[in-house]
């Protein structure tokens, strides 16, 4: 028998423990706002109308809020507007600086350092726009940017030269041309909403829009890209889901970075959206200091499997202005990919991009797992860094083709 005494945590090595504990699914609570009626709290729109968006308020709950954050966030209002739903604050540990929660949606003065290779349009999005708030920049489908709002503000958002309007773009879209363009391009299949959060808008509008897009004949799929069910879970409500439905196929793509964003009402709210059959992607944007990890990684794929959603991409972080400070190295996406792929279920591994700078398009990273490869033979690694020999296929096998006199068979 050991004379060991027994560790606090059950003899679990710490990195065990910490997976465990990353992989739980906790409320967010109510932290200040203890004492606000059940049904306000649970009404996304007291939740939108007491976003903390002003410094002054910040620094009354949040008295350790360090001095680049409040030189940030004194400047917020001229570049990224800063707003955070009260429940999405509950999640921020106030007690650690490099909180994976606080450093998403608490503006830093690092944000005003740019380097000259950064830029305000990596996707280069703007020089792809045939009318105001349509990007088509890929063949067969189209990005339809349809407001400039969001729940809470990402600091490293991709479009925050738009989003919140601080940096005055003046972002108008026009819904009429926007539909009329894509009426006109019958080769577009697909439409991704977007914006800002196309969730923001009441189920009215939402519906509208939907119906319009859903009467073209030529779009076969719709898809909504939305950080609602993170910031704002209360916005998902039954009726909203209701509605919805009524739009298949249609697709939702989320966006969360760290398993703490997946909280008990989060998964509720995402149980809600899965049962209406909605299928649910995730995005996520690789973060330093918030998910360059590959256990993080890992404890957020699983819990994402755990609330019906497939790890889709993990983004290498754009060359955003003023994100210096957040990206991680595309070395770090490379291993954390190594670290998933193999080493747990293939569902929960997502696909590493690059955006390519300047308007590329989305590029798979992957680490090299093809060594070599000739007319005979591909040499290849597997996830445990053993070697194997493949022997390549003989000639090109004949492409099917029907023939034009195909004997009509007769009906017996
Ligand atoms: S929710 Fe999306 S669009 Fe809005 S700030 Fe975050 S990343 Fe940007």
């Amino acid at each position: 028998m050991s004379s060991e005494p027994p560790a606090e945590n059950g003899g679990e090595p710490p990195s065990t423990a910490t997976f465990r504990s990353l992989k739980e699914f906790r409320s967010a609570g109510r932290g200040f706002w203890a004492d606000v009626a059940e049904s306000d709290w649970n009404d996304w729109h007291w939740q939108l109308k007491n976003r903390i968006t002003s410094l002054e308020r910040l620094q009354r709950l949040m008295p350790t809020l360090t001095p680049e954050e409040i030189a940030g966030t004194q400047l917020a209002n001229k570049k990224l507007a800063m707003a955070i739903t009260p429940y999405f604050f509950n999640l921020i540990d106030a007690a650690v600086e490099h909180c994976p929660i606080r450093r998403q949606v608490i503006p830093r003065i690092e944000e005003t350092h740019t380097a000259s290779w950064e830029m305000s349009d990596p996707c280069g999005e703007d020089s792809h726009s045939p009318v105001p708030g349509l990007v088509h920049r890929y063949p067969d489908r189209v990005l339809f940017l349809v407001t400039d709002r969001c729940a809470a503000y990402c600091r490293y958002c991709t479009r925050s030269r738009l989003v919140s309007n601080a940096s005055g773009y003046d972002f108008h879209p026009e819904f009429d041309r926007q539909i009329d363009y894509i009426r006109q391009h019958p080769e577009i299949r697909d439409v991704l909403l977007s914006g800002g959060d196309p969730l923001l808008f009441n189920d009215e509008r939402l519906e509208n829009l939907l119906s319009r897009l859903r009467a073209i004949p030529h779009v076969e799929f719709l898809r909504i890209g939305t950080r609602i069910p993170i910031f704002l879970p209360q916005r998902i409500t039954p009726e909203l889901c209701a509605m919805l439905k009524q739009f298949h196929p249609l697709f939702l793509s989320i966006h969360t970075n760290h398993p703490r964003e997946l909280t008990t009402e989060v998964r509720a709210a995402l149980g809600r959206l899965a049962d209406a059959g909605i299928p649910l992607g995730n995005q996520s944007v690789l973060l330093k200091h918030v998910n360059d990890d590959a256990e993080v990684m890992k404890a957020l794929t699983h819990k994402l499997l755990m609330c019906r959603v497939k790890p889709y991409y993990i983004y290498q972080c754009d060359l955003i202005a003023g994100s210096a400070h957040l990206r991680a190295s595309v070395r770090k996406g490379i291993e954390i990919m190594q670290a998933l792929r193999g080493h747990t279920t293939g569902y929960a591994v997502p696909q590493f991009v690059i955006d390519a700078p300047g308007g590329g398009g989305k590029v798979p990273v992957n680490p090299e797992y093809v060594l070599s490869h000739n007319a005979d033979r591909v040499v290849i690694r597997n996830f445990e860094g053993k070697i194997f020999e493949y022997i390549e296929a003989a000639g090109s096998p004949p492409i099917y083709k029907p023939s034009e006199n195909f004997p009509v068979p007769e009906w017996v």
